[in-house]
This record gives C-alpha cells, sequence and structure tokens, in this order.
C-alpha cells in the first residue's frame, strides 16, 4: 500500500539543538550499519524505517560501506525513498561518510581529497539524491594533511553536495584542529559521531569538553553497545541475534561473562524504574548535555519503538547515575 507518514509524528518528539548550529536532531537517530543491506530482507528495512519517520525520528545515518555488500544499505535506502519518503525529503536528514575500506586500490580508504569526493558522488548515486544533510569523514587519517580532508568536507558543502559537515572517530586534539579548520574553510563542523555507550565511555575523559569548548553537537552511535546492554544475551545467543549473524560486527567472544554480569546488574535498576534494559542504557546516555542524538540501529520496528518509548520515561536521577557508575566501575 502507498505510505502516508503519521499525521503526529512531530507531535511528541523534542527536538535537539546540534551545537551552536541552526540545525536540531531528534534525541534518537536510526542507523543503517546492519539489517539494510542486499543480504537483508527489504520488507523489513522499509518497515523500519516507515515506522521510525511515523515515531518523529527524522535523522537516518549511513555510510559508504554499510551493506553487506558495501553500498547495499545506500541502496536500499535509495529505494525506500524512490517509493516512499521522497515526498518529504526536505523533512529528512540524511548522512553518509566516507574513511573506511570502500573500493580496492589505494583511492579507497582514509581520508584523501580524492577518496572523500569520489565517493560522495557514489554515496549520492546510490541514494539518488542531490545532496546529503551531513557529509562526514569516518575516520581520522594520521596520514593525509587534516586541511586536506577539511577542504574535501567544505567543498562538499561548497558544492552544494552537503549541507553540513561532520567528523567520526577523530580524538580530541585532531577535533579542535578539524573545527578551527573548517571554520575557515566556511563549512563550520556540525557534529562528531564517537563511540559511547555504558560499556565505552571514553569521550566523558576529554572529547566532550572539546565538542562543548567548540560549540559542535554529538551523536553517539552503539548506546546499547550493539545490543549487549540488552536483556538478549543474558542466556545464551539467541539464533536471531546480530552476535549469531555471520553479517554482524558483534563477535559471540564479546559477550563475555563479565558484561553479562554487569547487564544483570544494572538490569535491577531498570526494573525499578519500570523500563528495559536497552531503555536504561539509551536514557544514560541521554543524561549528558553534550550528546545531541543517540544513534541506535534495529533489526525490527518494535526495538525502535522500545527506543522512543524511553524518551517518555522519567531522565535518570543523581542516586540512580552514581548506582550505575558504581556498577560500572
Ligand atoms: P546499537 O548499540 O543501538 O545496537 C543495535 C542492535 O542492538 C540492533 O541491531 C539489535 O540487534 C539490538 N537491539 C536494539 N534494540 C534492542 C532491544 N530493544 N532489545 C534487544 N536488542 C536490541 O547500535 P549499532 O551498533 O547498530 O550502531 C548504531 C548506528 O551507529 C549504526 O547503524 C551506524 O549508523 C552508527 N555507527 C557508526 C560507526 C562509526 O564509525 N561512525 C560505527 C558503528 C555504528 P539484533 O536484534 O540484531 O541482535
Amino acid at each position: 500500500p502507498p505510505y502516508a507518514p503519521a499525521a503526529d509524528r512531530y507531535s511528541s518528539m523534542e527536538y535537539v539543538r546540534c551545537g551552536q548550529s541552526g540545525l536540531k536532531l531528534p534525541p534518537i537517530s536510526l542507523g543503517l550499519w546492519h539489517n539494510f543491506g542486499s543480504v537483508d530482507p527489504y520488507e523489513n528495512a522499509r518497515a523500519m524505517a516507515l515506522r521510525a519517520f511515523d515515531l518523529g525520528i527524522t535523522h537516518f545515518d549511513l555510510a559508504n560501506n554499510y551493506g553487506p555488500e558495501f553500498g547495499s544499505a545506500e541502496a536500499t535506502f535509495g529505494r525506500i525513498l524512490a517509493e516512499d519518503l521522497a515526498p518529504y525529503r526536505d523533512e529528512l536528514l540524511i548522512s553518509t561518510k566516507a574513511g573506511y575500506r570502500m573500493m580496492p586500490g589505494p583511492y579507497g580508504e582514509w581520508g584523501s581529497r580524492k577518496y572523500l569526493l569520489a565517493s560522495l558522488d557514489q554515496s549520492l548515486s546510490r541514494m539518488g539524491i542531490d545532496y546529503v544533510d551531513i557529509f562526514y569523514s569516518h575516520r581520522y587519517d594520521p596520514e593525509t594533511p587534516l586541511a586536506e580532508t577539511m577542504g574535501a568536507l567544505a567543498h562538499a558543502v561548497h558544492a552544494g553536495k552537503a549541507i553540513y559537515t561532520g567528523i567520526s572517530n577523530y580524538p580530541p586534539q585532531a577535533t579542535r584542529e578539524a573545527a578551527a579548520l573548517l571554520e575557515d574553510m566556511g563549512a563550520p563542523l556540525l557534529i562528531h559521531q564517537p563511540k559511547y555507550s555504558m560499556l565505552e565511555r571514553a569521550p566523558e575523559a576529554e572529547l566532550f569538553g572539546v565538542l562543548e569548548d567548540e560549540g559542535v553537537g554529538a551523536i553517539v552511535f552503539s548506546p546499547l553497545a550493539q545490543g549487549l546492554l540488552t536483556d538478549k544475551y543474558l542466556d545464551g545467543i539467541p539464533e536471531d541475534s546480530r552476535a549469531a549473524k555471520a553479517s554482524g560486527f558483534l563477535r559471540e567472544d564479546q559477550v563475555t561473562d563479565d558484561v553479562i554480569g554487569i547487564v544483570r546488574a544494572l538490569r535491577e535498576i531498570a526494573r525499578e524504574r519500570n523500563q528495559s534494559m536497552a531503555q536504561l542504557a539509551l536514557a544514560w546516555t541521554r543524561r549528558r548535555p553534550e550528546v545531541t542524538s543517540t544513534l541506535i540501529g534495529a533489526s525490527r520496528a518494535e526495538q525502535i519503538e522500545e527506543a522512543v518509548a524511553m524518551l517518555s520515561q522519567p531522565p535518570l536521577a543523581e542516586d540512580e547515575i552514581a548506582r550505575i557508575d558504581a556498577i560500572l566501575a
């Protein structure tokens, strides 16, 4: 049936300003790293994207090599746009990235201008769009001058192929330098995309402070540690989980007794708060003012509903945060 978006899709979501920019992001965004590839059923991918949009999730995060195979998540999203979401293009924030391995040869990874600009053109063509809202350098390249990589992002903006610039997985000092370069280039850095969850707290040490200073937003990825911070691995590895799937990036050996012990303890706090473990883990990322958006993945639409339902639950209280710190310590 033809898609008509939910009329109330903007009635309950409170959008969050991204750093000191003019742009607001949804507090929950949807990433297409897993479950949108050519190996995945199209109808499920479509159902997830449309459910997200109906719930007020305006931001869809992609990268050149999401799949598998590489590029196929963008192709899937392009099909969803063509068949359903294209009339709403101006209501959507679509991001893509280049930096990890995409093409064979010396121009298919890292941070050269050659790679980034060719890859962006490929991404636009796979998605069937003229521009992305955010174009990211996917990782810091210590061997390429930062001015070259940032110059490629700025060029994309000036050429009308991206609206804003972003960086991902950049260390704090390079983030400061990137922000200064992009400011001078007339394409101010909108956002940083770091990994952040109860199991991965590195950005708290320095990065969040840098982003605050620079007026740059943060969209944090793998807030559920790819599913570890849910109930699903407490009694083994279910067949339909990311850890069990051949194309999943979570390995069975990451499901350790230590992690399971932590999740069991955290789950008590979630239970007292009448929320799921996943909702507690997502709410925990929302306690930080530097975090503009929490970037989830999903394998079915119900997981997106559960994440969005977290937003209407009470935020974490100081004593709950302290108890969680003690468990994580
Ligand atoms: P999450 O930590 O949110 O993990 C998502 C996975 O957890 C789902 O696919 C699902 O896996 C499981 N899950 C989600 N909700 C629930 C639930 N309620 N109950 C039980 N299990 C649940 O994020 P991702 O690791 O998927 O990353 C999110 C996005 O971040 C990516 O799509 C991508 O856009 C971005 N990213 C960016 C990176 C970068 O370098 N910039 C690197 C990695 C991610 P399943 O059901 O299959 O077990």
